[in-house]
């Protein structure tokens, strides 16, 4: 049994201009102790999905459908005891914001301990001594001191530490961050991303982070699930999901990560924007955005399949990699003709000409999706067709 299980996880909001379905059908688990990212741009339903596992969905937002087990518990089942025992102590949540998160009026030691405190785990010199460990645990270099400190005389990468190191005090089993180093300077992000790796390991803690930024997701993750549009759309081992992106979205996505020693002029983006969720599209709903789109694509709606098999991906199996794609069951005429090159930190194309896996000899800090266009299979639109990278399988 896997630590979380969520089973078509539907949340939706009801709004003057109509109904708003953020998550519609979401299903993933997470093992105790992994990283497991959740990747997608702004609007995709990743903070929704992330909310709604703590209960913490509110008017006009409501969870119409699907499950969420816990250690096999039924999360949505929980009494409102059962669901403050759970929130802290079995999963925590820290939010990109840590301003918002860190009450301006006390210190932050004042904030860890109360936590605790409100959670039964500890009181007193020992709530103390514990709020200080975790402060160095989260590599704060005076720990001591940060303890003393209100939140504003903290810069914005020790409030994110100190943010986490207050989701940790309860020690739970699970740590969801939401975009934990969005506003940080590059360097701080790094360091930031290690002591996640660091604290993960040594506290057997597993991690769901919510992220667009799959430079984050390499750095730190073993599975990732790519959402779009209030669903997911490829699901796979992050090495996997780099070295062979099945989805046109995620292709689009790696192709956009800018990198030391990139040639590009310009940084390709996926074309247009995220649809309307109160009107999503028929079909596929990445279907006008998508350079490979054909008639079947604007009609049809192309589930979520193991790439083994074909075959849907069933209730409660993990599969190691899936996509929601027509190419995946056969339906698609031409095909996906994107091809990923890995690129090594001197920017050297290492990808064996074969194109085959397993031909891939570096690391995964050097793998992208390369941004140029094969004319000879692009599509004719420019619109759609000059920014994707090539594939080729
Ligand atoms: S189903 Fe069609 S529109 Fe959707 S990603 Fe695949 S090719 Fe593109």
């Amino acid at each position: 049994m896997a630590l979380l299980e969520v089973d078509d996880l539907t949340v939706q909001f009801y709004t003057e201009d109509g109904v708003v379905r953020a998550v519609d059908g979401f299903s993933y688990e997470i093992e105790r102790g992994e990283t497991f990212a959740i990747v997608g741009e702004s609007g995709a339903g990743k903070s929704v999905a992330s909310l709604s596992l703590l209960r913490l969905i509110e008017r006009p937002g409501e969870i119409v459908d699907g499950e969420i087990r816990f250690r096999g518990r039924d999360v949505l089942g929980f009494s409102q005891d059962e669901l403050r025992q759970f929130r802290g102590n079995d999963a925590a949540i820290a939010f990109q914001n840590p301003e918002a998160m860190l009450d301006p009026v006390y210190t932050v030691g004042e904030q860890i301990v109360e936590t605790m405190r409100a959670h039964d785990i500890a009181t007193g010199e020992a709530a103390r001594d514990r709020a200080i460990s975790l402060l160095e645990r989260v590599d704060i270099a005076d720990p001591e001191s940060a303890y003393t400190d209100y939140p504003h005389e903290l810069s914005g990468g020790m409030a994110q530490r100190a943010v986490i190191a207050t989701a940790l005090s309860c020690d739970p089993d699970l740590l969801i961050l939401d975009e934990p180093t969005t506003g940080l300077d590059v360097t701080i992000q790094a360091q930031l991303l290690e002591t996640l790796t660091d604290l993960a390991e040594t506290f057997d803690t597993a991690i769901q982070l919510v992220t667009h930024d799959l430079g984050v997701v390499a750095d730190c993750c073993d599975r990732a699930l790519v959402m779009y549009a209030g669903r997911a759309v490829e699901r796979a081992p992050v090495e996997e999901l780099f070295y062979d992106p099945s989805h046109p979205y995620t292709a689009g996505l790696l192709a956009s990560i800018p990198r030391i020693g990139d040639g590009r002029d310009r940084l390709p983006a996926v074309p247009g924007s995220p649809p309307d969720l109160v009107q999503v599209p028929t079909g596929c709903r990445f279907h006008p955005r998508c350079p490979y789109a054909e008639d079947v694509c604007a009609t049809r709606d192309p589930k979520l399949v193991e790439l083994e098999t074909g075959n849907p991906v069933p209730d409660g199996r993990r599969p190691d990699h899936a996509s929601a794609c027509h190419e995946h069951t056969g339906n698609l005429e031409g095909g996906l003709d994107y091809e990923v090159r890995i690129v090594d930190d001197r920017g050297n194309d290492s990808t064996d000409s074969s194109g085959q896996d397993g031909a891939v000899s570096d690391g995964l800090d050097g793998a992208e999706s390369d941004g140029q266009t094969d004319d000879e299979t692009a599509p004719d639109d420019p619109e759609t067709g000059g920014d994707h990278g090539e594939r080729s399988r």
